[in-house]
């Protein structure tokens, strides 16, 4: 299927320069959605997952299927000050800015096997701090899983050693 159609591009949002990677065209289309969460799904192969965490917010819309799919928990990994109760947090630097996520302590336990899904790798602060903090709770992340890889960003230089996959790569 032709993914890349159903991407939009938004010049400048949220700041000038950036060039917005917007996948709601992706998600309001019934086949586009279904062929999508299909994908990323075949992705995952043979790999034993316990854990999808999803990323604060748009890694929230396909995580929960995945987590489905292959009878995993879902875990939310959140923005500095959403989750309720104890938590690690780990800050990184974004494509635009800083920020802190957060995981609750008892979402990952020791060996379980983490599958990471985000709807965007830019330049990868945000992927390599998810991985930290599911390894900090002593979880192995099994794969990275994305819409879009934007490798001009070299994103995937952060993740060395995790086995990344994506959509569309541009
Ligand atoms: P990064 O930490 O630079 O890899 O940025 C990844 C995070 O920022 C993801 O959670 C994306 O949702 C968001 N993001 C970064 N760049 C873009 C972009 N060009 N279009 C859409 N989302 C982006």
């Amino acid at each position: 299927m032709d993914f890349d159609s159903y991407i939009r591009d938004v010049k400048d949002f949220p700041k000038p320069g950036i060039l917005f990677k917007d996948i709601t065209p992706l998600l309001q289309d019934a086949t586009a959605i279904k062929r999508a969460s299909e994908t990323l799904y075949d992705f995952v192969g043979n790999h034993e997952v316990d854990k999808v965490v999803g990323v604060d917010s748009r890694g929230f819309i396909f995580a929960p299927l995945l987590a489905y799919k292959l009878d995993a928990g879902f875990v939310p990994i959140r923005k500095k000050g959403k989750l309720p109760a104890d938590k690690l947090s780990e800050s990184y630097d974004l494509e635009y800015g800083t920020d802190t996520l957060e995981i609750h302590l008892d979402a990952i336990k020791p060996g379980e096997k983490v599958l990471v899904h985000d709807d965007v790798l830019a330049t990868g602060g945000t992927a390599e701090a998810v991985c930290r903090l599911v390894e900090n709770l002593g979880g192995l992340v099994v794969q990275c899983n994305f819409i879009i890889h934007l490798s001009f960003l070299q994103g995937e230089q952060k993740l060395n050693g995790y086995p990344i996959k994506s959509l569309l790569t541009y």
